[in-house]
């Protein structure tokens, strides 16, 4: 392993890309090149426009410069030297950046060969050390991301310090590609999206809509059985709601414009919270009646710019697998302790098991008192250590009203997503007056805590289908098993084993068509069908059935009853 940290070799490979760029191509200006968490990028101003074959072009002479070891030379100069200098090569780009470096700190310039740039660096001492590299993509790119000012080409690259990482990198984006959510959902006829209905607004087709339905009923058995109560709220709001919570003031932008009832602007509601702390205030709390668990699966809609909208993960519309505990002081300890259990548990279910907290502190400018921030993220922390885990700490990173908890989850191919939060909330109950009567008589404020397990159905749905890759265990798929009868002669004793599997409460089909078995094997393995079920002469004459599992391969003639006794076990466990 190399001594350099891979985000130094990425930003240093940026530059090794920008200078091989300004060796091959004539006024090129320059913006800026940092490293990203899977690689780097450089954005041009270039008279040309690039296309994918040049890219190989600037990765030969990236070759040059890395094989030549050129050395990362740093030097300092005034903010005037600096400015004459940027002049006279007509970086205008780069003037910008440097007039945006506050006064008072040092302008330090990194030399590669004939390539110079304005950088705080720190670089690799030479380019050798970049151990592998590629580049990936070409695209454009608004200067600064605003679409107001011109648009720039951005190269995306990758950069590690020993080959065989970048061989695993490109393995690993190769099988993300088969797996990508919006490429299966199509295939397994899933959901998808119309522009007749608009951007980002999910549709779900019967075979999503069977498997959504089935992890929805789980997750409300899940949240009864661990004291949770359901919710039921309206989709809209009056604007008065969302001035109390603030909304209308800090989130705006993400909200869909008003509509006009009865002389009063309604809002198509983005968080479900305001309409819960409705119903607590719906009359007067006791400390008895403390603590509240209130889930909701709540639609919201979201105003998403179409250039951040990715399928699933991130749509305009999505539903919340929302809840809100509401908690006396001397309860948040345990009430904490608890989500994280209930929200690792859940996500083991679907075998999601390598899980990394994240907790979020106390920022700068903050709401509540500096106790009820310790008190809370002395719980959260708590938790984390409860449950057996270690927290990377995020120290002034939390939201302005609440210290947090992510969970990001690693998924079959060792992704992660951010999934999981537990937010604390100091804001919305001194916004909404919320108080209970306590012990002493008196009215005190509770504690509130926002909690999402999967964050939104659709995103989640959109992760379930990458990590099993479009095959649903048992307990989740809509067809759980297609008898496949050899030839036509067949087809009553198919009949027959679908009724006996349907008796059992299991979901099969046969395959009538005069089709080969081989291709009626093929089809049902492009669906991802977790069983085959194949009946040929044979085993209809003895009674029996030839059974392929695509998780543990041909597993020979079955007993019917032994079959269903098994995708019985299978269902009720949950296996995956
Ligand atoms: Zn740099
Ligand atoms: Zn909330």
């Amino acid at each position: 392993m190399s001594k350099f940290p891979v985000e130094m070799i990425r930003h240093s490979a940026a530059h090794v890309m920008a200078a091989a760029v300004q060796n091959l191509y004539e006024n090129v200006r320059f913006d800026i090149g940092p490293a990203t968490e899977d690689g780097f990028y450089y954005d041009f101003d270039l008279p040309v426009r690039l296309a994918a074959e040049d890219l190989e072009k600037i990765e030969d002479e990236m070759k040059k410069i890395i094989n030549a070891r050129t050395p990362f030379e740093m030097f300092e100069l005034t903010r005037a030297e600096a400015e004459k200098m940027l002049r006279e090569k007509n970086q205008a780009y780069k003037l910008e950046r440097l007039a945006d470096i506050p006064e008072g700190e040092k302008i330090s310039f990194y030399r590669t060969g004939d390539f110079v740039d304005l950088c705080r660096g720190p670089h690799v001492d030479n380019a050798g050390r970049i151990g592998a590299f590629k580049l990936m993509s070409v695209a454009g790119s608004y200067f600064k991301g605003d679409e107001k000012n011109p648009m720039l080409q951005r190269i995306y690259g990758t950069a590690f310090a020993e080959k065989s990482e970048l061989a695993d990198y490109l393995r690993l984006l190769e099988e993300a590609k088969k797996r990508d959510h919006r490429k299966l959902g199509t295939e397994l006829d899933l959901f998808s999206f119309s522009e007749n209905v608009g951007s980002g607004l999910v549709l779900w087709h019967p075979k999503g809509a069977f498997i959504r339905n089935a992890f929805e009923t789980y997750w409300k058995e899940q949240h009864y059985l661990n004291g949770y109560e359901m919710l039921y709220t309206p989709h809209i709001g009056r604007c008065e709601l969302w001035q109390t919570s603030g909304h209308l003031d800090f989130y705006k932008d993400g909200m869909y414009s008003p509509m006009d009832i009865d002389d009063h602007d309604y809002y198509v509601k983005p968080m479900n919270c305001p309409f819960h702390i409705e119903i607590y205030r719906s009359r007067n709390r006791s400390y008895r009646e403390l603590p509240c668990r209130w889930a909701e699966l709540g639609t919201v809609y979201r105003y998403e710019k179409s250039g951040t909208l990715h399928g699933l993960l991130r749509a305009r519309g999505f539903t919340q697998d929302d809840a809100h505990i509401i908690c006396t002081p001397e309860q948040i300890e345990d009430e904490i302790a608890e989500v994280l259990r209930f929200s690792l548990s859940i996500w083991k279910t679907f075998g999601f098991t390598r899980i990394q907290p994240y907790l979020s502190t106390r920022p700068a400018k903050a709401v509540g008192t500096p106790e009820r921030w310790a008190k809370a993220t002395d719980s959260l922390e708590k938790a984390v250590h409860k449950a057996g885990l270690d927290c990377i700490v995020d120290a002034g990173g939390g939201a302005f009203y609440g210290p947090k908890i992510d969970l990001k989850v690693r998924d079959a191919i060792g992704r992660e997503w951010q999934t999981t939060t537990i937010q604390f909330d100091f804001n919305l109950p001194e916004r909404f007056h919320m108080t209970y009567t306590g012990e002493d008589g008196k009215q005190h404020q509770p504690y509130m805590v926002h909690r999402a397990l999967f964050g939104s159905i659709e995103r989640f749905f959109g992760i379930l289908i990458e990590h099993y890759a479009g095959a649903f265990p048992l307990w989740l798929a809509p067809e759980q098993a297609r008898v496949l009868p050899i030839t036509d002669v067949q087809i009553p004793a198919a009949r027959e084993l679908e009724a006996k599997m349907k008796a059992a409460g299991l979901r099969v089909t046969v395959d009538e068509r005069s089709q080969s078995l081989g291709g009626k094997i093929k089809d049902a393995r492009n669906e991802r069908l977790q069983y085959m079920l194949v009946i040929g002469e044979r085993e209809a004459a003895e009674g029996k059935v030839g059974v392929r599992s695509r998780r543990e391969g041909e597993l020979g003639a079955m007993d019917p009853a032994a079959l269903i006794e098994k995708m019985q076990k299978e269902v009720i466990e949950k296996v995956c």
